[in-house]
């Protein structure tokens, strides 16, 4: 990126009230067949609409043509079966039905492929495309073939490659994984999470990006935030290998949230997506807000690799808080950008 302080956000925002029910996760969609597909395009052409309009740098297609950034992804691919579901505990908080593995997971036909290649004909800014993290997929399903999670991790990386890999070639300036697991299975991330996740960019020419937040701002979230203490050491985790790693980009949550600033110096060398706005609450940040968030983390992490963003996804915000939100991350990064441009 030629511009300082490239804005984006972490991903997902609000569908419009036709499409699907507003502030609602997982929501059914309100069309159907021919409608339903024109509709996803309709509202991904208005989700880039308002990124334009609000000045964000770095696009995305907001997520709109999916219903939930983990099942969309998984229930695009063979050997998962959807009627058969399993009540699991989601990254050890809180319980949701999911589908089950069958079989060999495999994916038959590209699956994001087709939108990628509409919202680049859409519009010359740099494109970002997120795409659920190896880790957080098998977090979100029940396993009754594979039987390991590191087998099944390993299986949806080599997937994930395939999808990224066409991703790249429709024009997709940047692929990111998200990967909220990180936050939560430790052990895990540095045994072979990080490796499946390097498995999944392998051979990309494109940028990479890995997604590491506390959740969504859904009860279930803050709930467990509450329990986390005055600090949120959670990130210091996973950072040493994720410095050592092929990943060129960490996008995280740091505004309103207790991670303090300085753990961003276990990945310096890193572009960091620093989270300057809060997904957890209505009020819309002060440009100011926003802006002293950056400067906390201009301690840590070099001018030219700070990419202001969002902490999380914005789904389950109305569309005039979000929209509030992303005027206020274009606002904010434009002071700080004039503050070292005078430098
Ligand atoms: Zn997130």
């Amino acid at each position: 990126m030629k511009t300082l302080l490239p804005t984006s956000t972490a991903g997902s925002l609000p569908k419009p009230s036709w499409l699907a029910e507003p502030e609602k996760l997982w929501s059914p969609w309100k069309l159907e067949n021919e409608e339903l597909i024109e509709g996803k395009k309709d509202a991904l052409s208005l989700s880039l609409f308002d990124q334009l309009r609000a000045g964000i740098d770095i696009v995305s297609d907001g997520e709109q043509t999916r219903q939930h950034f983990v099942t969309t992804f998984i229930e695009h691919l063979s050997g998962v079966d959807f009627e058969k579901r399993e009540v699991v505990k989601i990254r050890n908080r809180y319980d949701a039905s999911v589908p089950t593995v069958v079989g060999a997971v495999e994916r038959q036909k590209p699956v994001f492929v087709e939108d990628a290649k509409f919202l680049r004909q859409l519009t010359k800014q740099p494109i970002k495309w997120a795409l659920p993290g190896p880790m957080t997929m098998i977090d979100t399903l029940y396993d009754a073939h594979y039987k390991s999670r590191e087998k099944l991790a390993w299986e949806f990386a080599k997937i994930l490659n395939q999808e990224a890999r066409e991703l790249e070639a429709a024009g997709v300036d940047i692929i990111q994984f998200d990967e909220p697991a990180f936050n939560v299975f430790f052990d895990e991330v540095n045994d072979w999470g990080i490796a499946a996740l390097e498995r999944a960019v392998e051979g990309l020419k494109c940028e990479t990006a890995v997604h590491i937040c506390y959740g969504y701002g859904i009860k279930a979230n803050t709930d467990w935030k509450k329990t986390l203490g005055t600090e949120w050491r959670q990130y210091e985790e996973a950072f040493p290998k994720l410095q050592q790693s092929a990943i060129d980009i960490v996008s995280l949550e740091c505004h309103n949230s207790r991670v303090p600033m300085d753990l961003l110096e276990l990945i310096r060398g890193k572009k960091v997506m620093v989270g300057a706005i809060d997904v957890a609450t209505n009020t819309v940040e002060t440009a100011e807000e926003v802006a002293d968030t950056l400067r906390k983390a201009l301690q840590f992490v070099d001018a030219d690799k700070l990419y202001p963003s969002t902490n999380c996804g914005m789904a389950p915000l109305s569309r005039r808080v979000a929209n509030g939100k992303l005027n206020a991350l274009r606002a904010g990064a434009e002071i700080v950008r004039q503050e070292i441009l005078a430098r």
